[in-house]
């Protein structure tokens, strides 16, 4: 399971790149995206998705 970035929630703040623990979100063409393949959920680093969390529009949700 990963989560991913809903593009028409996200106000490109970049707050949610630096925290991800796997660096599966990035700055691609204009829009923060996330690696599926990395995305781990935060399993063993936060007690729930660091992104999710932190992200003031709710834009990443459970893909
Ligand atoms: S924290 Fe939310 S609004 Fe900010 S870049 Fe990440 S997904 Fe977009
Ligand atoms: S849920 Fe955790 S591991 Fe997945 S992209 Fe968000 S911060 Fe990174």
């Amino acid at each position: 399971m990963a989560y991913t970035i809903v593009p028409e929630l996200c106000n490109g703040c970049g707050a949610c790149e630096s925290e991800c623990p796997n660096h599966a979100i990035s700055h691609i063409l204009k829009r923060y995206v996330i690696d599926a393949d990395k995305c781990k959920e935060c399993e063993g680093d936060f007690d729930s998705p660091m992104c999710a969390d932190l992200c003031n529009t709710d834009a990443c949700v459970p893909a």
